[in-house]
């Protein structure tokens, strides 16, 4: 009996362990809720819900061809060890992960626990990161080469292992989560992933490249895969080959002259490079994974001391900095489980540079609210925006500039920060300099009604850049620089040292 073991590839579609085992004989397909995996700080109930809708399509699908989703909680090799107790286990299947401590060791002891009873275990790639990668070079070439592969049919039928207890998906009660506050979520599976990414390519992204900025445009016009991706609903493959696809069918409209929104070209030239980057961030991790505990250039490891300075924080992750387009940004990625890359950028680097928060409690918290949290992507990210990976622009974002760059009137921010509903657009970017009459006047009394600013901008603002500079400057961490641009740097342009605001 093969095991079919699903993890973060909850789809039928281009799935390569489920094929290799439907081939060679009698399937089990798996899926286990992991406690210690489930009690890691960045995931939940959130997620869980997104798991379980997804779950609970792979199991009717699994049902039409002929076999079953068997559910089971507990620890990987104990469950397997039952499994093989009762049925016997001839191979083992699944995709390879690039995840987090916990699912790290968690392989290790599956490893361990196959090479004790000769159980062979077939790990497949899903994604273009390569599994003791030599060097950087030629990376994007390779990644190019594994999106092109044909994508795999789903399996004709199954042939199921009977007398197995499928047992029933387990709630965030069944699990001891805490069930997550009321929100407006997007919903898990693959039929509904490859909807947005049919959407997206036929309708909703052709402005994508000159709009995926704005906190009011992006929830349309970007692509939204990223949960249907961080939890295998869809293939990366596919979604990389319908794009290029959709490139070439819209190159071949313009020839025609046929009429056609002109930004589609670029917008889909950006959003491929972006399917790479993907990969990239999670080629980091897979390279180094301690990046999820340690400053990528271990020399700024310490460049925050690690004081939380809680009431910082606290605001920071309620939403009550008095900053609106944070507090927006914040209130919003609570409520959907999901902003787009420039509010998150802003909003760790609020935390980073004018808050001067160590990095990894704040990836931690973002971590726990996005639906799509990938660990290879979250947390190089959030040491680039904080930072401390020594090869990367250093960007501070002004949560002022911010507003008068993609909220001028405010629509997203009082969306979210009611209590700035009075508010006309010449404040809304600093209500706290309203004059007191007129606080009085819109009845948004700061202090009060809205915080007063956790910090002063300016001077937090400045105060971050003269320390990041000056610790940049450092022999020893422009030495480990070159190391980390040597093991991780992008070699598609060279690496970017020069520092920028925004
Ligand atoms: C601090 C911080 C943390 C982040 N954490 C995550 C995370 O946990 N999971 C996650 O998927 N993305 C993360 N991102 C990257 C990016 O913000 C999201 O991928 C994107 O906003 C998801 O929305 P979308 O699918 O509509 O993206 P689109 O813009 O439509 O992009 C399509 C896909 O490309 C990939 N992608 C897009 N931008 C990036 C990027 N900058 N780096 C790497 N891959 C990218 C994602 O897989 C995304 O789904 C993070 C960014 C920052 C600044």
């Amino acid at each position: 009996m093969h095991v079919v073991w699903f993890k973060r590839d909850l789809r039928i579609h281009d799935h390569r362990p489920l094929l290799d085992a439907a081939a060679q004989g009698k399937v089990l397909c798996l899926y286990v809720y992991e406690p210690e995996l489930l009690a890691t700080p960045e995931l939940g109930a959130l997620h869980l819900g997104f798991i379980n809708e997804s779950l609970a399509e792979l199991r009717v699908r699994l049902r039409e061809l002929g076999a079953d989703l068997v559910i089971r909680v507990g620890r990987m090799p104990d469950v397997l060890d039952a499994i093989r107790r009762q049925h016997g286990i001839t191979a083992l299947h699944s995709h390879r992960e690039t995840g987090n401590r916990v699912s790290y060791e968690r392989d290790l002891r599956v490893a361990g626990w196959a090479r004790q009873h000769g159980v062979p275990w077939y790990e497949r790639n899903q994604f273009g990161v390569i599994r003791k990668l030599g060097t950087r070079d030629g990376w994007a070439a390779r990644w190019s080469k594994f999106m092109s592969r044909p994508i795999l049919e789903e399996p004709g039928a199954l042939r199921a292992q009977p007398g197995i207890e499928p047992e029933g998906l387990r709630s965030a009660n069944d699990l001891g989560l805490t069930p997550p506050s009321q929100r407006d979520v997007q919903h898990g599976g693959e039929k509904l992933g490859l909807e947005t990414l049919d959407s997206f390519l036929a309708e909703r992204g052709a402005g994508y490249r000159y709009e995926m900025s704005s906190p009011l445009q992006a929830w349309d016009s970007c692509s939204r895969l990223s949960p249907y991706l961080a939890w295998g609903n869809v293939s990366m493959r596919t979604v990389f080959q319908r794009t290029r696809a959709r490139s070439a069918e819209v190159k071949e409209l313009r020839k025609q002259k046929v009429d056609l929104d002109p930004r589609w070209l670029q917008s889909l030239s950006s959003f491929q490079s972006r399917l790479r980057w993907h990969c990239h961030f999670i080629q980091k991790l897979e390279d180094e994974p301690e990046l999820e505990f340690r400053a990528l250039n271990r020399q700024l490891d310490g460049l925050r001391d690690g004081n939380l300075r809680n009431h910082y924080f606290e605001a920071w992750a309620n939403g009550h900095t008095g900053y609106p387009m944070v507090d927006a940004c914040m209130r919003a990625l609570h409520h959907a489980g999901w902003i787009n890359f420039r509010m998150r950028a802003m909003l760790m680097s609020f935390a980073s540079y004018q808050l001067w928060l160590p990095w990894r409690p704040t990836a931690q918290h973002l971590g726990s609210q996005f639906l799509d949290f990938e660990p290879g992507i979250h947390f190089s990210q959030a040491q680039m925006q904080s930072g401390v990976t020594g090869i990367n622009a250093v960007r501070i974002y002004s949560p002022i500039k911010q507003v008068k760059d993609q909220d001028p009137e405010g629509q997203f921010i009082k969306r979210f920060v009611p209590e700035l509903e009075a508010v006309p657009p010449e404040h809304i970017a600093e209500p706290h300099r309203m004059p007191s009459a007129l606080q009085r006047k819109l009845g948004c009394i700061i202090g009060k009604d809205y915080p007063a600013p956790v910090v002063e901008h300016g001077p937090a603002y400045a105060s971050a850049r003269r320390r990041i500079s000056a610790a940049r400057r450092r022999p020893e961490v422009r030495e480990e620089s070159e190391r980390v641009y040597a093991k991780h740097g992008s070699r598609k342009r060279p690496a970017r040292r020069a520092s920028g605001s925004a």
